[in-house]
């Protein structure tokens, strides 16, 4: 079994489909933190082969319809006394706000500041979001 440093206080993202790992790493922008994180890729899973997990060493708030937009496999621990306190599963959002702009170049959301882009899930296979403002449709790439 791989040795790796538990963490005391902060947060764990297991079941991370093997791959995604890197990319949320980045997404998260947590090559440019000062606290210590680690990146595990391609551990053995039980359920599903292999697996990425990140550690982080520090209570940040994480946006979890954004994890959930990028691998809804996710299970988020957070850790304090070296223990688990709490569980969150990720689920695909069915609303979204603000993660992503509209595709439509003439959509209001893109030049009106004031006009904040919302959008509704209409294909979870796809990631497919209609925006509340032109209904134009929006697919979320990685
Ligand atoms: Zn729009």
């Amino acid at each position: 079994m791989l040795e790796v440093t538990s963490i005391k206080k902060g947060i764990v993202l297991d079941h991370i489909t093997s791959g995604n790992g890197l990319k949320i790493f980045n997404k998260l922008m947590l090559d440019k933190v000062d606290y210590p994180v680690v990146l595990l890729m391609n551990v053995s899973s039980k359920e599903k082969g292999r697996k990425d997990i990140i550690k982080i060493e520090n209570r940040i708030d994480i946006d979890l319809d954004f994890l959930g937009l990028i691998d809804s496999n996710i299970t988020v621990n957070i850790i304090e006394d070296n223990k688990i306190i709490d569980k969150k599963k990720v689920k695909i959002p069915s609303r979204i706000k603000g993660i992503f702009t509209c595709h439509n170049p003439r959509c209001i959301t893109n030049f009106d500041d004031s006009a904040f882009p919302t959008f509704k899930l209409v294909s979870e296979k796809h990631l497919e979001y209609r925006c509340d403002y032109c209904e134009e449709i929006t697919s979320y790439k990685l």
